[in-house]
């Protein structure tokens, strides 16, 4: 398997083509890089010969450089709606605007072009060579050879596809390997929006979260516009920056950030669709940082005990001991308090030991897992940072604190 897609290489302009290395082309890049803002204006889509709209008086509006999930149960209209936008599908009402500019505006071939779009079978040509695959979109753009090589040989590199890929014919590459192409071809003229169907629906599990990383690894560098769907509400609370949960007919049930949909599901049907462990999931979004840690009364190795029989302002009783460095080697025991002084091996190992930047689901497995119901904190250097315990998280949840904090899509890519 390949590394990440960016592995911190800049994303080029379509126009500039001449590869710099390091982080200056990367900044100028990153803001030549366009996106545009979309709105959904009471959009309506009836099939001919059906009775219901398949979309019924949709309205949404996504920010500019942001992932917008639209999730729900299966035919409520999510590939409907990413059609009306790139006008595979025509609208029976209402508009859709991309940067201000209806989509009505221009010829429906010459909008398609300015849209990404990947689909679940990836839809490569099975006829052509990745390389011929991923140039389809510049050369209906009328780009010179040379340019469009440099293209090609950018895209690959950008998600991390070797130069041999080029002549390779889509049979020959794994589902992950044809995913990867599809999102390449989908980016090579450098457009401002990207829709995307169940882009990774027929991956297997594994392969999938490293797509969906791989995938958020890069949008943090070229900050498209994405419409992205999924029937997977854990897909959409990892990807989107915003979620929009769908009912039957294209209705908006909710339309939030992850942390607010977990936190206060607008109805039933949310509610049950995000699940019965809503609570967990937030933790998924949360870091141990952000949470207010115990404090432990702190001793060192060789003080004498009796400095931690005062534990002062502490929220418990049980003493950790510190190295010099203030890392933690242990909670002193009664046996321990015995002595003279504190011993640089206290009976009781300080396991787990959490981390600030670990996420606090998994935090909370490890202590689920652990004896203890507690576990020190440590910072980058692995000093102590403040003690993590079940009751700290349980009290969290059940606070609003928790409400508006969220780790940005980019950096939820835990494994
Ligand atoms: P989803 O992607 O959420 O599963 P779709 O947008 O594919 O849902 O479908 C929404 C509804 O529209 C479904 O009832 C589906 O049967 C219907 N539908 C989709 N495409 C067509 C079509 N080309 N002709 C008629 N009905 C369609
Ligand atoms: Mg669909």
């Amino acid at each position: 398997m390949t590394g990440h897609w960016c592995s911190g290489r800049p994303q080029p302009a379509g126009a500039s083509i001449t590869p710099v290395a390091g982080a200056v082309s990367a900044k100028r890049l990153r803001s030549s890089s366009s996106a545009s803002p979309v709105e959904l204006r009471g959009v309506t889509k009836r099939y001919p010969g059906q009775h219901e709209p398949a979309i019924g008086n949709l309205s949404l509006e996504v920010p500019a450089g942001e992932i917008c999930v639209l999730v729900g149960p299966s035919g409520c209209g999510k590939t409907t709606a990413l059609r009306l936008v790139n006008r595979m599908t025509e609208l029976s009402g209402g508009d859709i605007l991309i940067d201000g500019e209806s989509i009505r505006a221009r010829p429906a071939a010459e909008l398609r072009r300015g849209i990404g779009y990947v689909i679940q079978h990836v839809g490569l040509f099975p006829h052509l060579t990745v390389g011929e695959n991923i140039a389809t979109v510049p050369k209906l753009l009328g780009w010179d050879r040379k340019r469009i090589a440099v293209r090609v040989e950018e895209l690959l590199d950008l998600v991390s596809l070797g130069k041999e890929m080029r002549a390779r014919y889509p049979a020959q590459l794994s589902g992950g390997q044809r995913q990867r192409v599809g999102v390449a071809r989908a980016l090579a003229a450098d457009p401002p929006l990207m829709l995307m169907d169940e882009p990774f629906g027929a991956i297997d599990p594994i392969n999938r979260e490293r797509l969906q990383n791989q995938f958020l690894r890069l949008q943090s560098e070229i900050k498209k516009t994405i419409l992205f769907v999924t029937h997977d509400i854990d897909e959409a609370i990892k990807m989107g920056d915003r979620v929009a949960v769908l009912q039957k007919g294209g209705k908006l049930a909710q339309y939030a950030t992850p942390p607010e949909l977990l936190m206060s599901p607008a109805n039933e049907f949310v509610e049950d669709f995000v699940g019965a462990d809503r609570a967990l999931k937030r933790l998924s979004l949360l870091r141990v940082r952000d949470i207010e840690l115990w404090k432990a009364p702190l001793v060192r190795v060789g003080e004498p005990t009796a400095a931690a029989r005062t534990p002062g302002d502490a929220d418990i009783s049980h003493p950790l001991v510190v190295d010099d460095e203030g890392r933690p080697v242990g909670w002193l025991s009664e046996r321990d308090l015995a002595g003279e002084t504190v011993p640089a091996t206290p009976r009781i190992a300080p396991d787990p030991i959490l981390e600030l930047d670990d996420v606090l689901r998994d935090a909370l497995s490890d202590l689920l897992q652990s004896e203890t119901q507690y576990a020190p904190v440590v910072d980058e250097r692995g000093r102590v940072a403040g003690v993590l315990s079940i009751a700290i998280v349980s009290d969290f949840l059940a606070s609003d604190d928790a409400a508006g904090l969220a780790i940005p899509p980019a950096e939820r890519v835990g494994t």
